[in-house]
């Protein structure tokens, strides 16, 4: 689809803040994907994403999250659910994680809102979070609340989850390492090319 199509199909099934919000994240997405990504990026990449699916599968179970807003003041109480999914959809979807997304296979159509209203993050609903997991940031995955902490003590599994969550951590930090030497390259390379070009000339 031409991306000045998708933009209009955006703008007239969304509320104006989300779809702004979706058409950004969008482009720097292809931005993400248009870059000279190495393998070890790469790797690293499908590395987070494979023990993020893991303990996402894990958590499977838990019910703290469906009614963990319930009262709250907007946006985190507009639903009941999903209070960690409140804040602004740029941040949740930093450079890092859009990489790491990018270069675990996510693509601009993998990233469909759902046709609620508003609040938060732009994938937020009703139901939840509209994406798959393996298109969720890390980050969604690794973050657990005070409430869900408790819940998972008292299921016995705060343990083990904690121990997978320390392993996505880590393989999530030496993703950005890589990510971020590389796209430091990026920037640099045309100022020392017309840094050469210069001195030739
Ligand atoms: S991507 Fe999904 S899980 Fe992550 S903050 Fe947004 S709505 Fe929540």
């Amino acid at each position: 689809m031409l991306i000045s199509v998708e933009r209009l199909l955006i703008k007239l099934r969304q509320p104006r803040s989300r779809a702004d919000e979706l058409i950004e994240l969008r482009r720097r997405l292809r931005d993400e994907l248009a870059a000279d990504a190495g393998d070890d990026e790469r790797t690293l990449a499908r590395e987070v994403h494979a023990r993020k699916v893991a303990v996402s599968a894990e958590l499977r179970e838990v019910t703290s999250c469906r009614s963990c807003a319930t009262g709250a003041p907007w946006p985190r109480g507009h639903y009941d659910g999903g209070d960690c999914c409140a804040g602004v959809t740029a941040d949740l979807f930093d450079d890092h994680e859009l990489g790491a997304l990018a270069h675990a296979g996510t693509r601009p159509r993998d990233l469909v809102p759902p046709r609620d209203d508003h609040a938060g993050c732009a994938f937020r609903g009703a139901h939840g979070c509209s994406l798959a997991v393996d298109h969720r940031p890390a980050r969604c995955v690794h973050y657990i609340c005070d409430t869900l902490r408790a819940e998972l003590h008292r299921r016995g599994r705060l343990d083990a989850i904690e121990a997978r969550l320390a392993e996505l951590d880590a393989e999530m930090q030496r993703f950005v390492a890589v990510h971020r030497a590389r796209r430091d390259r990026d920037v640099l390379a045309p100022i020392l090319d017309a840094i050469a070009q210069a001195r030739r000339g």
